[in-house]
């Protein structure tokens, strides 16, 4: 392989695992972790990011899809692995060969995962998902008993875990978090009265594991946490690491008069004598194209305001008051650099989305260059 441009996503492992401490001091030591690795652990990189938590200790991990799943064991990972989406057809042979736990909320798959069991003589621990109010995927809260029946007929299934999602606990005092812990309080009850509750009983995400104390519940589901964003605005004070960087270098430096336009359509027009430096990143690598005029970065220790359109491969920034600029200076996109930090949230911010979205959106061609340098204490 050919070296690569400059641009790369520096991936502090360190910070990971101090946000594993806080997120285990905040949940108790009697809860057990599912760390979410979905989408190749929200951009980070899934394999090194489930190795680091796997040395760890993490109870399990999430996936969104089962052949997330199967890539982790590929690379050699142990931990129980939970597969949060459905079970299509045609994945059924996956969960018995690569070891994976399927999350049900639908009776066609349960009874696809039966017939798969019984021809291969074999067993299968299987989660189940309530609905409690996010009208997403789990089974009605409404339809519990026959759904119980049904799982019952299934013998090869043994329901290991039961679990709901949040809707809204992103917004910590929205009282309709409470709504879902009760109905899901009242459906452990219900299971509780034809025989014991099942290993696993989980809720929590991010947002809820630093906002509720749920005593019914065992195991926490942290996923943004873990890579130091916050869930929302309204969480402050949270002792969270940003893990990701996204750094590159100044490729251009360009000095052109008052009155010049720059990048496509012009979107910039210079109002004064400026320094243009030219970074070799663009919306092809998740650097957002609507942050064509909004966006800044970090360059010796200053921010640079973004000049006009993102291109596919190239941004420009206006450096022309950061004195002393040259090519090949270390840039700052996201994340702590010299002179201070371009949070996930800030970004999130000016394009209208939400942190998670802006690192699963930084693209394949950005290498992950992992280190784990800042000495944590143990
Ligand atoms: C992604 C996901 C989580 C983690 O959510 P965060 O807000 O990132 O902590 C937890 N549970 C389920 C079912 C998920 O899909």
């Amino acid at each position: 392989m050919i070296s690569h441009r400059p641009t790369r996503a520096e991936i502090d492992l360190a910070a990971l695992i101090h946000n594993l401490r806080e997120i285990r001091r905040q949940a108790g030591a009697m809860r057990s972790v599912l760390a979410l690795v979905k989408a190749d652990a929200y951009g980070h990189g899934a394999v090194p990011v489930a190795r680091a938590l796997e040395a760890e200790g993490v109870d399990m991990f999430g996936v969104a899809l089962a052949e997330e799943g199967v890539a982790l064991r590929a690379a050699g990972i142990q931990t129980p692995i939970l597969v949060l989406g459905r079970v299509f057809p045609g994945q059924e042979e996956a969960f018995f060969t690569h070891r994976l736990t399927p999350c049900l909320f639908d009776l066609e798959s349960a009874r696809r995962l039966q017939a798969e069991a019984k021809q291969r003589a074999a067993t299968l621990d299987v989660h189940i998902e309530i609905d409690t109010g996010m009208a997403r995927v789990g089974f009605s809260a409404d339809d519990l008993e026959n759904v119980l029946q049904a799982l019952r007929a299934c013998d090869r299934l043994r329901i290991e875990g039961i679990l709901s999602h949040f809707a809204v606990a992103d917004e910590p005092d929205n009282p309709f978090t409470d709504t879902q812990i009760n109905g899901f309080t009242e459906i452990l009850a219900l299971i509780e009265a034809h025989g014991p509750l099942p290993r696993h009983v989980h809720l929590s995400n991010s947002a809820a594991i630093f906002s509720r104390d749920i005593p019914a519940c065992n195991l926490v589901r942290p996923g943004i946490a873990l890579y130091g964003a916050l869930p929302s605005a309204h969480f402050t004070g949270l002792d969270l690491r940003p893990v990701m960087r996204l750094v590159t270098e100044v490729a251009l430096i360009r000095d052109i008069p008052a009155g010049c336009g720059v990048s496509y359509g012009h979107r910039f027009v210079t109002a004064r004598p400026s320094r243009i430096a030219a970074l070799p990143i663009g919306y092809a690598d998740g650097y957002n194209r609507l942050l064509t005029n909004r966006g800044e970065v970090l360059v010796r220790g200053l921010r640079a305001p973004v000049a006009g359109t993102v291109c596919m491969d190239w941004t420009m920034v206006d450096v022309t008051d950061v004195p002393g600029v040259e090519v090949g200076d270390e840039v700052t996109l996201l994340g702590p650099g010299p002179g201070g930090c371009i949070s996930a949230e800030e970004w999130a911010q000016e394009v209208n989305s939400i942190s998670y979205e802006i690192f699963c959106r930084i693209g394949p061609r950005v290498p992950r260059i992992y280190t784990r340098e800042k000495g944590v204490s143990a």
